[in-house]
């Protein structure tokens, strides 16, 4: 929609809006941006707001290059509920008068487009798994748990002492319209989930990216800090950011994946199963985006140091409701959940490349192949190998080595950001992999 700006900026005046602040996402996800008096919209409308590449990872631009600048997305601008002065805009990045082609946003608008000119729109609900923790005399601690067991999931006394920031997240998230359908104390001390209505994926990436920096200012107020790391602590469950996703038909918006034959007899229709064939064809590529950082591997393992169940996936797989495959469809049927996620993965970049995978299957009617309805955490790896079941990768190095032989991901990330994505991830991994740790020393400094 055309918004009228100099309208648009004495209304947001008059209703008490001083500033104007264009947020977009590093490579990583997080927000970055800058804040103009509200006299100066229309400017920054025009893209006044310029940003130097090379101070920004993931903006793989030489020194000499032209800034990019942010495109506010006026039709989605909303208040920060925290500070009613300040209006926010989910921005693009563009440069040399067109979206620039590495920016996250405008990548996840491309895959969106191609969606479209098969008639189809993506809806996309994330999940959000957190930690609320603080600093603490002696170190980080969790926000009080009165639950002492080792998995204090949904606790509802520990729900009720935390009450006053989690409302307070709650009827934010609210007041932007995001429908919050239910929240509550996930697994692992310390951890929470506040699940909201899906929507186009677009927004549900302006949303999750948004909803990390809004989250961690109310847990500020409060004197906690939130964590989106992927697996903060070796024995409790990490963090996911479970991706719920169906196509929809673009010109009813009828959901695609309830209509039709259910071929495999999971919940879904077949061109949900072909979906599914072309995430399973490109999950290894895929998983260096939604699982980014060395850290997420340590999520994606069947037990490890955790107590009982990891519920995050180890396998190239889908399944029914059963919650060990990598591709679930939950009970209810008509959507497809991505479990390989986690809250740390920048979601425009994830969305961009699933998409793109899965239009890859519905567009070369790629079959999934069977099914797994057992429990995949008991496999054997002699049954592993019989079912020729395939294992996600088992750390960043190997992810990175995936994406970078996939032809998929250069076409999603364009030659640039493909080339500086796998440069950074390297560079992570080799900091990691130099890095001499406690386990270590504990393990073999006087063993031999
Ligand atoms: N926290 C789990 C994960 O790492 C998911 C738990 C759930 O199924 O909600 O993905
Ligand atoms: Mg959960
Ligand atoms: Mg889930």
């Amino acid at each position: 929609p055309v918004v009228d700006v100099t309208a648009l900026q004495a209304e947001l005046a008059a209703s008490g809006v001083r500033y104007a602040m264009a947020g977009f996402t590093d490579v990583h996800g997080r927000l970055k941006g800058k804040v103009v008096p509200i006299g100066h919209l229309p400017q920054m409308a025009g893209g006044s707001e310029l940003f130097t590449g090379a101070a920004l990872d993931g903006v793989p631009q030489e020194i000499s290059d032209e800034e990019v600048s942010a495109h506010p997305d006026l039709a989605r601008g909303f208040r920060l509920p925290w500070k009613p002065e300040v209006v926010y805009y989910p921005s693009t990045l563009f440069t040399e008068g067109q979206p620039y082609e590495a920016g996250a946003r405008h990548i996840l608008q491309r895959q969106l487009d191609a969606a479209a000119e098969l008639g189809l729109g993506f809806n996309l609900g994330i999940e959000t798994e957190f930690f609320i923790l603080k600093d603490g005399p002696d170190g980080i601690e969790e926000v009080s748990d009165r639950d002492t067991a080792e998995k204090p999931c949904y606790d509802l006394s520990t729900t009720l002492d935390n009450f006053a920031w989690l409302t307070e997240l709650v009827e934010a998230m609210d007041e932007l319209g995001w429908d919050v359908y239910s929240f509550d104390h996930e697994d692992a001390r310390g951890q929470f989930e506040i699940d909201f209505t899906y929507s186009d994926a677009l927004t549900m990436a302006d949303r999750v990216t948004f909803f990390r920096l809004m989250a961690g200012e109310i847990a500020r107020k409060h004197g906690h800090f939130a964590s989106f790391m992927a697996k903060p602590f070796a024995d409790r469950t990490g963090s996911g950011a479970h991706f719920n996703m169906s196509l929809a038909d673009l010109a009813t918006g009828a959901n695609l994946f309830e209509q039709g034959d259910d071929t495999k007899g999971v919940g879904v229709s077949e061109i949900a199963y072909h979906f599914i064939g072309g995430i399973l064809r490109h999950a290894k590529a895929i998983s260096a985006v939604i699982a980014p950082t060395v850290n997420s591997y340590k999520r994606l393992v069947r037990k490890g140091s955790t107590s009982g169940s990891t519920w995050a996936p180890v396998f190239v797989s889908y399944g029914d409701n059963n919650r060990t495959n990598m591709l679930r469809v939950p009970l209810a049927g008509g959507r497809v959940e991505c479990r390989a996620a986690d809250i740390s993965c920048n979601p425009y970049l994830g969305a961009a490349m699933i998409l793109a995978a899965g239009l890859e299957g519905v567009r070369e009617r790629i079959d999934p192949g069977a099914p797994h309805r057992e429990n995949m955490y008991e496999y054997s790896d002699a049954q592993i190998a019989e079912l020729g079941i395939d294992m996600l990768p088992r750390n960043l190095s190997e992810a990175i080595d995936e994406f970078q032989a996939d032809s998929l991901s250069r076409e999603v990330f364009g030659e640039a950001l493909y080339n500086s994505f796998i440069d950074l991830k390297r560079a992570e991994w080799e900091s990691y992999q130099s890095h001499v740790s406690s386990w270590e020393t504990d393990r073999y400094l006087r063993f031999f």
